[in-house]
């Protein structure tokens, strides 16, 4: 097996990531995280969270609604851009992510340069394409009372329109639509940030590659305002503080990561410039996340769209204008497939003709810090003695499991497996001197330490 196998095994073994709808089949593009996951996840989205809003006095949190006003997406640009290029096979009508069917084509590539290819069709093996069209990613729904003969009637036909609405594709727009209420109610200095995490959904032509190319996804986005003139060294300094977090906060290791200066043709239609950073996933390269200059493309749209004015007053010299805007952009399920294969190792066990796998997360993400377990369960003096040791810790870290089952080996195992950092185990000898043996994780080496030092 590969390693993205053994990772998407471990993951469903262990509780952290099930297929969507699994008990139906699986639903493309859906992930549903499990109890382990979840707690991984949550570990990510709040370190972000503490590190770029709560640590910071210039950036400000929003949790905006996921349906937004259908003019949102019009004004962005979305409804008219937001689109992959579709090719579908004439022969067996099955329809493709043209520039995903051959490596090193851009999402503008045309139908002569495709067809120019001779790619053969991945499900039937013929050479048979159709023009290259472009396919809106968005989810769109109806709000309010819309019933389904509506949908055949002409009479009827202006209340379908009208109650269109999607279900959000990017968070941004969520900030970008707040960005008056907050200069309003709290009229930051500029340079400063507006931050969102939150649900987007991308209807994509053909998920896959596990969490990385799903439907329904998390991201976590900041929307930082500058003065026109200084959008460079903000971007440069945004672009450092994005790899220092990355780097230290997440554990990823520089060598792992490649800043891709993205190509006019291949940005997003509302971006002057866009470093991409890349990681080296086990199948490969992918798209981490990415940091792009998006202009006044923004609110300048809202302005045209809304009437109002999107211009900031300059506290000193009474200066008006309307900012420009750095976003870096992340998405959670990206970041935590990246965290878990720098975590993910296999490894030979000292001495023993076996492997181990282990998670070797940092100490911030790891689900449980610490698992409490007596050497023997059917022995009542050392279970109580660490049901104590257990509740001790547990008052002090919260994020502590226990675990009685199999023998000593098989829970060093399971718990190498869920990355938790410290393993505690009561034995006899911790009835009479009151320490308990602590296996570190990562060396799988052991010490003795006092139950009141813990
Ligand atoms: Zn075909």
């Amino acid at each position: 097996m590969s390693k993205m196998d053994n990772i998407v095994s471990l993951c469903k073994r262990r509780g952290f990531i099930f297929p969507g709808s699994d008990i139906y089949g699986g639903f493309a593009g859906t992930w549903d995280f499990g109890p382990l996951g979840v707690m991984l996840k949550k570990n990510i989205m709040d370190l972000w969270w503490n590190f770029w809003v709560e640590k910071r006095d210039d950036i400000f949190g929003v949790d905006a609604a996921i349906l937004m006003n259908p003019q949102t997406w019009v004004a962005s640009g979305h409804t008219k851009t937001f689109a992959d290029p579709l090719v579908e096979c004439k022969e067996c009508h099955g329809r493709f992510r043209a520039d995903k069917l051959a490596d090193g084509l851009s999402e503008s590539v045309s139908t002569d340069e495709f067809r120019s290819l001779h790619l053969k069709c991945p499900t039937c093996g013929k050479e048979n394409w159709g023009e290259i069209r472009k396919f809106n990613m968005m989810f769109s729904t109806h709000v309010g009372a819309v019933l389904p003969d509506d949908f055949s009637s002409e009479d009827s036909k202006a209340l379908v329109e009208k109650s269109t609405a999607y279900l959000r594709p990017e968070t941004a727009q969520g900030i970008f639509t707040n960005y008056k209420n907050i200069v309003d109610t709290l009229y930051p200095d500029i340079p400063f940030g507006i931050a969102q995490q939150g649900k987007a959904f991308r209807n994509e032509i053909s998920p896959r590659d596990f969490i990385l190319r799903d439907r329904e996804c998390s991201q976590m986005e900041i929307e930082y305002f500058v003065r026109p003139d200084s959008w460079k060294p903000e971007f440069e300094k945004l672009l450092k503080e994005t790899h220092d977090f990355l780097e230290n906060i997440f554990g990823l290791s520089p060598s792992d990561l490649t800043d891709v200066e993205v190509e006019a043709s291949d940005r997003a239609h509302y971006s002057d410039r866009t470093v991409d950073i890349m990681f080296n996933y086990p199948n490969g390269e992918e798209e981490l996340m990415g940091l792009a200059y998006r202009t006044d493309f923004d609110l300048k749209n809202i302005e045209r769209a809304s009437g109002k004015s999107m211009e900031y007053r300059d506290k000193l010299t009474k200066e008006a204008f309307v900012p420009h805007v750095i976003e870096p952009s992340i998405g959670v399920e990206r970041v935590l497939l990246a965290i878990l294969s720098s975590a993910y190792s296999e490894e030979k066990v000292e001495g023993k003709d076996e492997t181990r796998t282990v998670l070797k997360l940092p100490e911030a993400l790891a689900p449980y810090k610490f698992c409490v377990s007596p050497l023997l369960k059917n022995k009542p003096e050392l279970v109580e003695k660490a049901k104590a040791v257990y509740d001790q810790i547990k008052q002090k870290y919260t994020f502590v499991t226990w675990d009685d089952s199999g023998n000593i080996g098989k829970r060093y195992r399971k718990q190498d497996e869920i990355g938790t950092p410290k393993c505690v185990v009561v034995d006899f000898d911790s009835l009479e001197d009151d320490t308990v043996t602590v296996r570190d994780r990562d060396t799988a080496s052991q010490i003795r330490v006092k139950i009141s030092e813990l």
